[in-house]
């Protein structure tokens, strides 16, 4: 560890995150914000991320003498490139070996550290932390009615295929509108039990932190007051984008990919205001070809630009005739700076799969938002886009999750041309207004995160 961070003072936190991108991003962002505030954070990597992460980190992160973030990777069993699959075997094996580094870490410092902040996925942290007398804050890294959701469902109050789902403080949910793994189990068991696992021992917990902020979910935010005592920290969005205080970052400053900056920059600057079409599915779907294919011709069919991130494991779906056919209109990366392209003043909307952290960002941006959701709680996160939040629309699917070119273009037609469009537009305006108020001084998640810096002080 940094002797840096070893030396200070002040409460030292150790921060755990799930190694995928989705949860690096927003609990990166929170120690960035704990850093801002005086608080000392170790970003707990693994074997298997830490090579790329130290390389990826950009001089935003590791340059800085403003920002001491040490780094430590856990033993997860694996060199460089773990499988990311979510096997039951994986999971199992990454809990048993990385809580045992863990533990191993946390019975070397000394001092100990204030708390332990680990992502909300690895509740097993917690028996760790415990173990020493160190506190725990659980990081959730999806919403609050998607927290509810899951309480609801291991409590039993719906259960899976059930069409329509009536619960306190959230709209009426059809089945399709609920998290995939409580819809229906079997489509991937360990994940599943990955996301019900992680309120096991959530009372146990010193500390229930959620990336969200209160006035974007307050009803659910005042029904789960009475169940835990939840804190929103968020949005955890790089600060220049909301409240500018942690300095000029552009992004997390920490990718397991490789963002075509200039490229997608370059290609923005030459195109008219608003009239980008950006499309992304994050960090993990995979779309079947069929889906990709008709995707693909719903975009060229707009007729509008498109800058489409097509990660390399998905590439091979894209004949290169398209590729061709569309060279004109469209640009097609295998990993984008999301942050700064949404920033972009050509973006005119987002076609996203509506992964929380997408979500967040396109709301923090004032990004009107096309959900075409593929699994986990992003069904969820679309419907309240397009219903509660009024900041896009979901394109419709049949039975099987599929959507017609056809819909493709009248999606992205009522949000680029439509009668809907501007609607849309002073609603995202409205979001990205609540979202920096939020963060900035003596906004709602600002307030949230002194207190929890003011608790790690106590307990240091
Ligand atoms: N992202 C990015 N470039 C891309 C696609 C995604 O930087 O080309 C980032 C995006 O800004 C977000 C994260 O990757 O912070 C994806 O998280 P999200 O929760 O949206 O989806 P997931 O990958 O977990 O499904």
């Amino acid at each position: 560890m940094g002797e840096e961070v070893k030396s200070q003072a002040k409460p030292h936190v150790l921060v755990l995150p799930f190694p995928i991108q989705g949860h690096i991003n927003p609990l990166l962002q929170f120690s960035k914000r704990l850093i801002s505030k005086n608080v000392a954070v170790t970003l707990l990597t693994t074997s298997s991320t830490h090579t790329t992460i130290l390389r990826r980190a950009s001089s935003s992160l590791s340059g800085r003498a403003s920002l001491p973030l040490a780094f430590v990777p856990l033993d997860d069993g694996f060199e460089e490139g773990a499988p990311t699959g979510a096997t039951a075997e994986y999971l199992a094996m990454f809990k048993n070996k990385v809580s045992l580094s863990l533990s191993d870490l946390i019975s070397s410092m000394d001092p100990k550290p204030a708390a332990v902040v680990y992502d909300s996925c690895l509740p097993w942290a917690l028996d760790v932390a415990r173990r020493f007398g160190v506190a725990g804050a659980s990081f959730f890294t999806q919403s609050s009615v998607v927290n509810a959701l899951y309480h609801h469902f291991i409590e039993g109050r719906f259960r899976e295929f059930q069409d329509e789902v009536v619960l306190p403080a959230m709209p009426v949910l059809k089945g399709g509108d609920l998290p995939v793994f409580l819809y229906d189990r079997s489509i991937c068991p360990p994940l599943h039990d990955l996301i019900c696992s992680q309120f096991c021992n959530v009372d146990e917990a010193q500390f229930f932190l959620v990336n969200s902020f209160e006035e974007l979910e307050v009803e659910i935010l005042e029904w789960m007051e009475n169940v835990w005592p939840v804190k929103n920290i968020g949005p955890t969005v790089p600060s220049m984008y909301l409240d500018k205080r942690l300095g000029d970052e552009k992004d997390y400053g920490l990718s397991l990919f490789n963002p075509k900056v200039d490229e997608c920059l370059t290609w923005l600057d030459t195109k008219p205001p608003d009239s980008v079409v950006y499309v992304s599915f994050g960090s993990l779907a995979v779309l079947k070809d069929d889906q990709m294919n008709e995707l693909a011709s719903g975009l060229k069919q707009t007729g509008h630009f498109f800058l489409w991130v097509v990660r390399e494991t998905e590439s091979s779906k894209l004949s290169s005739s398209y590729l061709e056919e569309i060279s004109e209109k469209g640009l097609i990366v295998t990993w984008s700076p999301q942050l700064q392209v949404l920033a972009h003043k050509s973006v005119g909307c987002f076609v996203t799969h509506c992964g929380w952290n997408s979500t967040l960002e396109a709301l923090s941006l004032g990004v009107p938002m096309v959900g075409m959701p593929q699994y986990s709680d992003q069904p969820t996160n679309a419907k309240f886009i397009e219903d509660v939040w009024k900041v896009g629309v979901r394109a419709k699917a049949d039975k099987e999750g599929f959507v017609t070119k056809d819909e493709v273009v009248r999606c992205v037609g009522e949000l680029m041309e439509g009668e809907k469009s501007r609607d849309v537009r002073r609603n995202a305006e409205k979001w990205r207004e609540s979202a920096k108020e939020a963060v900035s001084e003596g906004g709602s998640s600002d307030r949230n995160i002194d207190e929890f810096v003011a608790k790690l002080w106590q307990m240091k």
